[in-house]
């Protein structure tokens, strides 16, 4: 059986990680949506709101379960016996970063791949920052995250 996991901050989750959970949850038996306790980030949403969320928008998924951890990613990999770590790539400034930290884990856990998914074009430009930073002018966020998501983000600037 190979499981996959999807690791991330998700504040908040945007239709361009949907897209890739979408996509890699057909590419293998089990997806884990690993959403990350990142304590140098600081964070819109608490650890337990963003599971919450990432809940609610994997719900009909069926081989796709959501978990959180504030370890590191190749313990956690280890301890679900999982192999593949997904990314997604925007652009050649994601690339150097996530090669990087690839390289990095592999270099802790042997058996670990990563496998990057080009970001579908139509959300090429999007990442979680901009979406924090539409929503704190009052913008339109509905291009940018799940419908159920963005009263959530919108009350957070009220
Ligand atoms: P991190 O804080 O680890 O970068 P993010 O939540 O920002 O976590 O992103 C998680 C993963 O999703 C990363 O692999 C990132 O490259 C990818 N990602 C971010 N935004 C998009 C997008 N618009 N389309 C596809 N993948 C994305």
């Amino acid at each position: 059986m190979k499981t996959a996991i999807y690791p991330g901050s998700f504040d908040p989750v945007t239709l361009g990680h949907l897209d890739i959970i979408k996509r890699s949850a057909g590419m293998f038996d089990k997806l884990i949506v690993l959403v990350l306790k990142n304590s140098a980030k600081k964070s819109l949403f608490t650890a337990e709101e963003r599971v919450s969320m990432m809940e609610g928008l994997v719900k009909d998924m069926p081989n796709v379960c959501v978990d959180t951890n504030d370890g590191l990613l190749v313990d956690y990999a280890k301890e679900k016996n999982a192999t593949i770590v997904i990314r997604g790539l925007r652009t050649t400034t994601d690339f150097e970063y996530e090669l990087q930290l690839a390289h990095t884990n592999n270099m802790e856990y042997k058996e670990l791949e990563t496998i990057f998914l080009a970001t579908g074009m139509e959300y090429s430009y999007l990442s979680s920052t901009v979406v924090k930073e539409f929503a704190s002018y009052h913008g339109d966020i509905s291009r940018f995250v799940p419908p159920e998501i963005v009263p959530l983000v919108e009350a957070k600037y009220k």
